[in-house]
């Protein structure tokens, strides 16, 4: 017998099955993307699940234990995927986790298309920073109408823009579970499938009762200019980067009727901010593009792609955030002032200007005497209150102090505590009245006697 040739022999093939080859090959199965090239393209971290459901593994065994080979990142380190909550920002583009995690997809499956799945290609285009929603929605109509094996969650609803599918023209809503579920089940035991409810597994959240809610033409216009946009992004098309300041300036002519500064003002963002974009400074975002567009009647995907020509015009402006009503008028501030004196009782001058919904100073600057009044008004009834809380603390200690004389005990901070559970701490109110209570005891007689 010759054990030490076949010994040898199967040590060399561990060997090599055991040392990873430089360039792996591609071993997953080669499962295609959902709606590459059209508005309904499929997510990144949707893929990915639906890779793991092909492979019957869960995402973080897919990740951690096939996906690693195919990269120099470690996916250790990121949070676990299953208890990860940034799949949003991750489909629609954060430099390191989208690429390394396309690439490794890539090698992986050894299917091209999957590398199309996120907007990468417009990372320095546009600044993609932000862009992605806070929540998971989905739009109730496109999963009721999906077959089980087409379930998949498209990359157009992580977009913090878009609020309603551009087919059903319906508002998207939370991905929630809407069961009643007593116990909410480990996030480590949940389905990882597009579609399919983590909470209580019920197919195309089912579990939720929905009122569809319409959308607005705007929504549904901003909806179809951001489809058309991942059609052509997953379809492969190749933007120059940066978006060109002249293309901005163009648009803000148009808006601004040769006025280009005037579009600031029309579309509802900064006139400084409008300048950067103009002048080079720093890359526009996509909510203050798709506001250009709207105002000028250019599709967002003509700007991206070449000279602008005009087409449907809509009227969708950039919300910056909520600013604080301005007061005009002093007649109309010292109404405020007085309706907001009828619903809260001695109030300082910033709860009045919080319930106004103005800054203190401008009640302070603006009606000196006024604010004057409230700060009085308001110091007086919180002395008056502290003045009443004295004169409980002091009545408590005393009652305790009898209580414990009863008892036959002494006063000390340790029986008060014990009897009452009151904490005579240094410089509270019940310190005082505690020291009192003390001093007399000592000068009791029978108390002396039995300190002698
Ligand atoms: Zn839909
Ligand atoms: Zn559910």
């Amino acid at each position: 017998m010759n054990t030490d040739t076949t010994q040898s022999a199967v040590s060399e093939d561990l060997r090599s099955s055991l040392t990873p080859a430089r360039e792996p090959v591609p071993v997953f199965y080669g499962l295609l993307p959902m709606g590459i090239g059209t508005g309904d393209c499929e997510g990144l971290v949707s893929y990915l699940c639906r890779l793991a459901l092909a492979h019957c593994v869960s995402v973080d065994d897919l990740v951690n234990q096939g996906l690693a080979r195919y990269s120099t990142n470690d996916f250790k380190i990121w949070r676990h995927f299953s208890t990860w909550m940034k799949d949003r920002a991750v489909d629609v583009f954060a430099k390191q986790r989208t690429l390394a995690l396309r690439d490794a997809l890539v090698a992986a499956t050894g299917i091209q298309a999957a590398g199309r799945l996120s907007l990468a290609s417009l990372d320095g285009v546009i600044d993609l920073a932000g862009m992605s929603s806070p929540r998971l929605r989905h739009c109730p109509l496109c999963y009721q109408a999906a077959e089980f094996a087409q379930l998949h969650r498209p990359l157009l609803w992580d977009l913090k823009a878009v609020s309603c599918c551009p087919v059903h023209a319906v508002r998207l809503v939370n991905s929630e579970c809407g069961g009643e579920t007593l116990q909410r089940r480990p996030r480590w035991h949940r389905v990882h499938m597009p579609g399919v409810c983590t909470e209580c597994g019920a197919i195309a959240y089912a579990c939720r009762a929905v009122s569809h809610v319409g959308a607005s033409l705007a929504e549904q216009w901003v909806a179809r200019q951001s489809a058309t946009l991942i059609a052509a992004a997953s379809g492969g098309e190749k933007f120059d980067a940066p978006l060109a300041p002249e293309r901005i300036r163009e648009l803000a002519t148009i808006v601004g009727d040769g006025f280009p500064f005037r579009a600031a003002a029309i579309c509802g963002f900064n006139k400084a901010r409008l300048y950067d974009w103009i002048h080079g400074v720093r890359l526009i975002k996509y909510a203050p593009l798709l506001a250009l567009c709207a105002a000028s009647g250019v599709d967002v995907v003509d700007v991206l792609r070449r000279p602008s020509q005009c087409s449907e015009r809509a009227n969708f402006r950039y919300e910056p955030h909520a600013r604080r009503t301005r007061i005009t008028s002093l007649d109309d501030l010292r109404e405020k002032i007085k309706s907001a004196l009828a619903v809260l009782q001695d109030p300082s001058v910033a709860a009045v200007a919080a319930y106004i919904g103005c800054d203190r100073s401008t009640i302070s600057k603006r009606l000196p005497e006024e604010a004057a009044m409230l700060t009085a008004r308001w110091r007086s009834a919180r002395s008056a209150k502290t003045a009443a809380r004295r004169v409980e603390a002091q009545a408590s200690i005393e009652s305790t102090a009898q209580s414990l004389k009863k008892a036959g005990k002494s006063v000390t901070l340790r029986n008060v505590w014990l009897e009452s559970g009151i904490c005579v701490s240094r410089g509270s109110r019940f310190e005082e009245p505690f020291r009192r209570v003390q001093a007399a005891q000592s000068d009791e007689p029978g108390h002396r006697d039995a300190l002698v």
